[in-house]
């Protein structure tokens, strides 16, 4: 071994300063190159220790050897590992190098016969060609043959040097086969960008390290030629390890640049997503709701401009709650489906429903919200008329017998509460049948949108009126403090029909009969009192029609002729 101290020093320190600085990197290049250099500096080490002082020259002699073909060995591997993969690449190296190993040393220690050491070189070698053969199964077929040809010449070339001459540089000449290998598997090695002069600089380390061992095998080489030897004896090192650096640190640029495109590539995906979502999305500054940057959709759904739309923040487009959004809210009921039901406001000044969904994203590197805003103005519109359809006559526009009976239970609720008053009426127009005969349907349906209007008149807003059958109604009215106020509210009702209704062919005579029930005096519930005020609409019937009649205990019918002389008459 040659070399200085001083290359030891720099070769540690650049060691050092890498392995610290790449410290995290999980790659098993990495790894392997890094145990590669300490083999590499423990042998030399030991070798500038035994310089100085060598107790055991031959023990110092073998560990020096050991380490450096242990370094070798993994920096061989640190160029299969990525292709071949760690584990197959530690068997091809655990079984390659103790075969090595074993014959130097032994060679070192033990006399053995020449003809032995000859014939286990050989053998040592078919392991050695065989473990590269499987390991190259799948390399070009070039490589492949290059490196199982220069195995098999050396190797022969080998087994003589050990037969015919005292074989006192066993150790370099077997460092030589290890180095080649390395110079072939290293030339082999492909970036991902295909440039090539990083792996041709370590290829060329290793040629020139195996060649300055070889001269040493060599009887005798040439003074001046032994100075050069000695001087330039690590510049082989410098240039593997300085091309395994550049090698590595070019990777993880490359990675890096692979990752950029990668993130572009996946940017430009989510801005084609974003720009041509039919639903508006816009994203906004997650503190301040700054808008960043928005799609087509949101633009024109909000009708600005671009530029004035991205100077807007959040908040601009938000109407603040009202009683129309409560009252639209309360109807709906529930939340909307995977976000927010909130109103908008058009640059125009229309109010847009939409269906607001969002999530933190990472925005260029700020802390961001990517929000979609889809449209729901006419689904609204359309569950608002279908959920009215579902609660109201279609010819009148009353709610109908269903709607009701809600109300009815909200109104005996609240009376239970406050204690007052509530009275069911069942309105029935007389003799109906009678209209649809003579003058047919069409004129009876106009008949009863009249008559519903002229009852819907007179029915306070927090009161209901409902048809609840073909010429029927109910009203249920609340609030009231004693049982008369329901008379007066049914003498108002039968009241709006003194005047004729007025058809497209004349003026018609229409009458009602109406039944009462008030709670809590003829029933506390609805079932009751709905049967009640039906049966006292029968009663008015029975009585003559055009006139009112009571479910109370002394059940009464208000005949409506003579409303001013008798209100109740005794029924019987
Ligand atoms: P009463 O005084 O006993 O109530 O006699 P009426 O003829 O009003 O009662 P009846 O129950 O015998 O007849 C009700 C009629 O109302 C029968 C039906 O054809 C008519 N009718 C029900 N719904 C509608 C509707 O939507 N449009 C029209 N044009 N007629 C309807
Ligand atoms: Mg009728
Ligand atoms: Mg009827």
């Amino acid at each position: 071994m040659q070399g200085s101290v001083s290359d030891l020093v720099l070769l540690t320190l650049l060691v050092l300063f890498f392995g610290l600085q790449q410290w995290r990197r999980p790659q098993d290049d990495f790894r392997f190159w890094l145990a590669g250099w300490i083999f590499i500096l423990v042998g030399y080490f030991l070798w500038a220790v035994g310089e100085a002082n060598a107790p055991l020259p031959r023990l110092e002699n073998a560990l020096c050897f050991d380490f450096t073909m242990l370094g070798i060995l993994a920096f061989v591997l640190s160029a299969v590992a990525r292709s071949y993969g760690v584990r197959r690449a530690i068997v091809a190296g655990l079984t390659v190098a103790p075969a090595a190993m074993v014959m130097v040393d032994i060679q070192d220690f033990l006399p053995v016969p020449r003809v032995w050491l000859a014939v286990g070189l050989l053998l040592g070698e078919c392991v050695v060609l065989a473990v590269t053969y499987r390991l190259q199964q799948q390399r070009p077929q070039r490589q492949m043959i290059l490196t199982l040809t220069i195995g098999a010449v050396y190797g022969s070339g080998l087994a003589a040097y050990a037969l015919l001459t005292p074989a006192d540089e066993l150790a370099s000449a077997v460092l030589v086969q290890a180095l080649l290998t390395a110079a072939i598997l290293f030339a082999g090695t492909k970036q991902k960008s295909g440039r090539s002069v990083l792996r041709w600089t370590a290829s060329f380390g290793f040629l020139a390290w195996a060649a300055f061992y070889l001269l040493r095998v060599v009887p005798s080489v040439p003074v001046w030629l032994q100075n050069v030897l000695d001087d330039f004896w690590n510049f082989p090192k410098y240039f593997v390890g300085g091309s395994m650096i550049l090698y590595i640190l070019e990777d993880a640029a490359e990675d890096k640049a692979q990752a950029a495109e990668t993130f572009r590539d996946l940017y430009e995906d989510f801005r084609l997503l974003f720009d041509t979502h039919p639903h508006p999305m816009w994203i906004c500054d997650a503190t301040g709701g700054n808008i960043l940057t928005a799609n087509e959709t949101a633009v024109k759904q909000y009708g600005y401009a671009v530029a004035e739309f991205q100077a807007l923040r959040i908040q601009d487009l938000e109407v603040p709650p009202d009683t129309e959004g409560e009252d639209l809210e309360a109807m709906l009921g529930g939340a909307a489906e995977g976000g927010i039901r909130e109103r908008h406001r058009h640059k125009d000044g229309r109010v847009v429903w939409v269906n607001r969904a969002e999530r933190e994203i990472d925005y260029l590197g700020q802390r961001a919200r990517l929000v979609i805003a889809r449209n729901i103005t006419e689904r609204l519109k359309l569950d608002r008329e279908l959920s009215f359809r579902a609660q109201h006559d279609a010819l009148t526009g009353l709610p109908n017998r269903q709607l009701l009976e809600e109300r009815l239970e909200q109104c005996l609720q609240a009376c239970r509460v406050e204690e007052r008053r509530a009275a069911v009426l069942t309105i029935d127009v007389d003799h109906f049948k009678l209209i649809n005969d003579t003058y047919g349907h069409l004129v009876g349906d106009e008949c009863l949108k009249e008559v519903a209007a002229r009852l819907k008149s007179k029915i306070r807003k927090v009161d209901t009126i409902a048809r609840t059958g073909g010429e029927e109604f109910t009203a249920v009215v609340s609030g009231l403090s004693k049982p008369s106020d329901a008379e007066k509210v049914a003498a108002s009702l039968m009241r709006v029909f003194e005047a004729p209704v007025e058809l497209a062919f004349g003026a018609l005579g229409v009458t009602v009969s109406v039944g009462v029930a008030i709670y809590p005096d003829d029933a506390t519930d609805a079932t009751s009192l709905r049967r009640l005020s039906d049966e006292a609409m029968y009663r008015a019937k029975r009585a003559g029609r055009n006139r009112a009649a009571y479910s109370s205990e002394k059940a009464a019918v208000l005949d409506f002729k003579k409303p001013d002389a008798d209100l109740r008459t005794e029924l019987q």
